[in-house]
């Protein structure tokens, strides 16, 4: 039976409810990132580093909430906080101190946060550092690079330079944006021949949570270069906060950003965003006298900002991963996870193939054009392979292959390692990546 076939036999119900979803979401699912062909997995219950689908299957989960997970699923002193919350009450139209004691963790961890607020999700939060950026500087453009992530509204839909816009955007709203290369000649080449740029905006491991890595010591230099041109820079550690260190890739880098955005991890898996940084930036959220309110003052509203069951769920994960702890601990996991897989491709001498990562977080590329030695990722790969995973055919492969030996794979190409991953979970990661390997390539 091909891998496929094996993955329809296997999934009869995700298979009937997806027949049913089609009638009621466009493609049948409601997140780009879950469609795949034939069907897409349907889960009921997850625990720890595992999950159910809805056929009774147990998985390895490494989607993990698409990264807001870094405890694992259901952690106790999460779910007793939800649950404490619960029946406190879900929204109280009010001010809580619960906000203000999971601002203070913010606070604490994350360098250079001196103001924030509470959004509703991450796109809501980079949406807002721009408005800010915009508000502070008078000036309407800010710089980002190919590729990178940060989030869908309209603002930051567009990652290419093309002429035309995508559909639902407008060719007016490009200009609103330059997309640059990771290259720091060209960054600085931009900032100098423009007054109009407000800010720069980055992932700080590489678009897409580091599938396509920074150059060595980017995120540095970049710092250094907007201060040298007063121009604001934007760290989004909506994947990378409180993972890659209690503070995020800012702390580990020692740089300080004018504004950060977070989301995921910060609301300990439910949802909810954030944007922080310098006082006077967030000024152009505070009340002020009359004329500051009408020229100054950027409105700030949503229902679910500082949602009760976000903040409890929140303020526990925090204050458990303010411990660098359980981030080290899935870190070293996740480097086991990358050698084993890396070792299980060299023994098929699968050339153009790798597995690689940053602290908790792994990609794959599978068939990359560049047939670099299996395991070695060369830095010349084409940045759009690494960002698709390589070969999408045998991407789709790899995601389904993994699923029928009870592995989920995030897209088939990245995973999260959890604290509440064990050696053993990873042994068996490594060991159905090989029979999927083998099955693929026979
Ligand atoms: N920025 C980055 C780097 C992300 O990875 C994501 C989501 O994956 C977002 C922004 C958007 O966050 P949300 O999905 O909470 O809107």
């Amino acid at each position: 039976m091909t891998i496929i076939e094996t993955y329809i036999q296997k999934h009869p119900r995700s298979q009937a409810l997806f027949g049913q979803a089609q009638a009621l979401f466009p493609s049948g699912v409601t997140h780009d990132g879950r469609y795949v062909t034939p069907f897409p997995l349907y889960v009921e219950q997850c625990a720890g580093a595992h999950k159910w689908d809805a056929d009774e299957n147990r998985l390895i989960d490494y989607w993990m909430g698409h990264g807001a997970l870094l405890l694992g699923h259901g952690h106790p002193a999460i779910v007793a906080a939800v649950q404490r919350q619960m029946e406190r009450g879900t929204h109280y139209g009010a001010e809580h101190e619960l906000s203000l004691q999971w601002a203070q963790l913010v606070k604490r961890l994350v360098p250079g946060i001196e103001r924030l607020r509470f959004t509703a999700s991450g796109t809501e939060a980079t949406m807002m550092a721009l408005r800010l950026a915009r508000a502070f500087t008078g000036k309407p453009v800010v710089l980002r690079f190919t590729g990178h992530y940060h989030g869908w509204h309209d603002l930051l839909a567009h990652d290419t330079n093309d002429a035309s816009a995508p559909a639902g955007l407008y060719d007016g709203m490009l200009g609103s944006t330059v997309v640059a290369p990771t290259d720091l000649d060209y960054v600085e080449q931009a900032l100098r021949s423009r007054t109009d740029i407000a800010a720069v905006i980055l992932e700080p491991t590489g678009a897409s949570y580091g599938a396509i890595p920074l150059p060595h010591g980017f995120l540095r230099d970049l710092r250094q270069l907007t201060w040298r041109y007063g121009v604001l820079l934007i760290c989004d550690e909506i994947v990378t906060g409180f993972r890659v260190a209690p503070g995020g890739a800012q702390q580990r880098a020692g740089v300080t950003a004018d504004l950060t955005t977070l989301a995921k991890i910060l609301a300990g898996g439910l949802p909810g965003g954030a944007v922080g940084g310098r006082a006077d930036i967030l000024r152009h959220l505070a009340f002020g006298d009359a004329e500051w309110n009408q020229v100054r003052k950027i409105r700030h509203f949503g229902t679910f900002n500082a949602a009760p069951l976000s903040a409890a769920a929140g303020t526990a994960m925090l204050g458990i991963v303010a411990n660098d702890a359980p981030g080290a601990h899935a870190a070293t996991l996740g480097e086991r996870l990358i050698t084993g897989m890396n070792a299980e491709l060299r023994r098929r001498r699968l050339a153009g193939w790798a597995v690689y990562g940053d602290a908790s977080i792994f990609h794959i590329v599978a068939g990359c054009s560049v047939g670099f030695p299996p395991g070695e990722l060369d830095p010349t790969a084409p940045p759009d392979e690494l960002k698709r995973g390589g070969d999408p055919r045998l991407v789709q492969l790899l995601r389904l292959g993994m699923i029928n030996h009870g592995v989920d794979l995030m897209r088939g190409r990245s995973g999260f390692v959890s604290a509440a991953h064990t050696p053993g979970d990873i042994d068996a990661t490594i060991a159905a990546f090989a029979t999927t390997l083998d099955e693929m390539v026979t």
